[in-house]
């Protein structure tokens, strides 16, 4: 008998769910009720499977995808306390600082102190609209990362407006919830045209004297 009849084809190995591939996932938009679920608390059992690991792989890259500086498990349907952060040259936010890429874990975030300052938010589950948002200048954030290690960190200046902004939302609260002013609501194209030039000099100000 020829060889190449009697070997049979090597089959694909079985695919895994979620586990096999890092995916880009939908992001939720405001009006869906995910978005306003108090996100549950994991256990370190629950992180440390396949599953929920290959999960954070899919909130990193929708987060890349989208041009994210922060993306919230809540905001792709998985309403888990989780969140990822990476500024690093952002399109969406020029004048931020680059920050590592970092997964937090069960995260609380507590103020360092009760100087705040006006930051023009904006957000991938708020289409086209951006609004200004009173952020503490300085947030201690304490959670695991993804391998369930404990992180206890400071975050000053526009960074710890953006950690402010992610753990809100897996509080179920979105920055318009925090708009001050609904007189500051505005387009993105608008807030080129008529905010930005004004923001991005407050914003450098912050820089400067807190370094991110
Ligand atoms: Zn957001």
């Amino acid at each position: 008998m020829d060889a190449a009849v009697a070997t049979p084809a090597p089959s694909n190995p079985p695919l895994v769910l979620g586990f096999a591939a890092m995916a880009i996932r939908k992001i939720a938009t405001i009006g869906h009720p995910i978005l306003r679920e108090t996100t549950r608390k994991l256990t370190k059992e629950e992180l440390s499977s396949p599953e929920l690991q290959a999960f954070i792989d899919d909130l990193i890259e929708t987060m890349h995808d989208a041009n994210g500086a922060g993306l919230a498990a809540n905001q792709v349907y998985e309403p888990v306390r989780i969140c990822a952060i990476e500024i690093k040259n952002n399109p969406r936010y020029p004048y931020k600082p680059n920050y590592p890429l970092t997964v937090l874990v069960n995260p609380e975030v507590t103020p360092t102190t009760e100087e705040t300052f006006l930051n023009f938010e904006g957000c991938l589950s708020v289409p086209n609209l951006r609004g200004e948002v009173y952020r503490f200048t300085g947030v201690r954030v304490r959670a695991w990362d993804r391998h369930g290690n404990d992180l206890d960190f400071e975050v000053k200046g526009l960074t710890a407006g953006t950690f402010q902004h992610e753990c809100d939302h897996l509080d179920g609260k979105v920055f318009l919830d925090r708009v001050h002013d609904t007189r500051s609501l505005t387009t993105w194209a608008d807030f080129e045209r008529f905010h930005q030039a004004k923001f991005v000099e407050r914003a450098k100000a912050l820089v400067a004297k807190y370094g991110s």
